[in-house]
């Protein structure tokens, strides 16, 4: 057998790149940056998350009808704070479910027991806005709109500013799950359209995982006091702390907090959302390219999809083992994600984090490698 020289992929920490859709490969900064113990009740605490609220705040260019809340957890954490503060008991929820992401906003409802609809639309094409302006007019009962801006379980992006123009003009309300694209994918569209705006601090912001953040109209946090089930979700007694002395109401994640600060001073420093998408395109282009020369099929066509992450289907080829490709991978230092379409077996790259494209090349030339080393899928 020959020594294979393969490439490997090394973060500048030397840990291996997480080519995941998140948590994902850090900044060395950002890691530093928590290695500082915090009072949750000293001012420098406070400072930290008063920086980074103003900073999210600025990301999304919301105005000062908007609050940034962060909350301790996740993307999920975040949205179902969002959901069981912001959707009153007697409104009606229409949820767009093109992949597991829009099926977990449909299940938090569940959960929360708020009604709603299903937007069902396939996983691999464009969401029809059509189906949307008829729910809307057929259905007077409905409040809100529920999306995923990036539907991550696919990569594909959803038409968000499309869908905010449909739900202003019905006069209705959109809550977005931006988890995946907030900070490299503009959000826009018609500001009357948007209740909130959910995201997380371990994807395209590149900081630490721990925590979420709702960035909502401040009248609808005012309209929902006493509204939440839950003590430790309760978005409007959220903000109130903040709001009271700078601090937060119950234990705050500090290290990840100060982690997530250095990870968005560096996204300012490096361009903001221009020059993240740019990169984050690049990776995607790049990796695009390079699989399709080792004769991988990407689910969706090119407008479809996003700048965050790529599903790939898997070869027919009997030989082609999942489980061995992924070790063999791992070994080479390069993390990969299994797939999470209903319908085909699949798996995912993502193009996120501290990653560029030079690194995607060494991951290609590690595929290349493990190929030919697997052998499969035959050429
Ligand atoms: C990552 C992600 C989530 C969050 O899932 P967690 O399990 O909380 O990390 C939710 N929605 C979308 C669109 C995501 O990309």
């Amino acid at each position: 057998m020959t020594r294979e020289k393969a490439p490997r992929g090394r973060s500048e920490t030397g840990d291996p790149l997480l080519l995941t859709p998140g948590p994902l490969t850090t900044a060395a900064r950002t890691r530093a940056a928590m290695l500082e113990d915090y009072s949750a009740h000293e001012k420098s605490f406070a400072l930290i998350t008063a920086e980074v609220r103003k900073r999210l705040q600025a990301i999304l260019g919301a105005g000062p009808e908007l609050t940034t809340v962060p909350i301790q957890g996740g993307d999920a954490f975040a949205v179902e704070a969002a959901l069981g503060t912001l959707l009153p008991p007697e409104g009606r929820a229409l949820v767009l479910h093109n992949g597991a992401c829009g099926a977990r906003l449909a299940l938090t409802c569940r959960y929360l027991k708020r009604a709603h609809y299903l937007w069902e639309q396939p996983e691999d094409r464009a969401p029809r806005l059509q189906d949307l302006e008829k729910a809307l007019t057929e259905h007077e009962d409905i409040t809100h709109v529920l999306a995923t801006h990036c539907e991550t379980s696919t990569g594909l992006l959803n038409p968000l500013e499309a869908i905010a123009t449909i739900v202003a003009r019905h006069e209705r309300k959109l809550i977005v799950d931006a988890a995946s694209t907030f900070g490299a994918v503009p959000i826009t569209g018609p500001a009357s359209a948007f209740e909130a705006v959910v995201a997380s601090s371990d994807k395209c912001l590149e900081g630490p995982p721990g925590v979420g953040f709702v960035i909502a109209r401040r009248d609808a946090l005012e309209a929902a006091r006493g509204r939440s089930h839950s003590l430790s979700l309760d978005l409007h007694a959220q903000i109130e702390g903040f709001e009271k002395d700078g601090h937060w109401r119950l234990t705050p994640p500090t290290h990840v907090m100060a982690g997530f600060a250095e990870a968005l001073r560096h996204h300012g420093r490096e361009g903001g959302v221009p020059a993240r998408n740019k990169r984050y395109r690049e990776n995607t282009d790049h990796l695009l390219r390079g699989m399709r020369e080792l004769h991988f099929d990407a689910l969706l066509p090119a407008e479809l999809q996003s700048p965050i992450t790529v599903t790939f289907l898997e070869p027919e080829d009997p030989a082609w083992d999942f489980a061995r490709f992924y070790a063999a991978l791992a070994d080479r230092g390069f993390v990969i994600c299994p797939g999470a379409l209903a319908s085909r077996p699949s798996f995912r790259v993502g193009c996120i984090g501290q990653i560029e494209p030079g690194d995607i090349e060494r991951f290609l030339d590690a595929v290349a490698g493990v190929l030919e080393q697997i052998q499969a899928p035959a050429a």
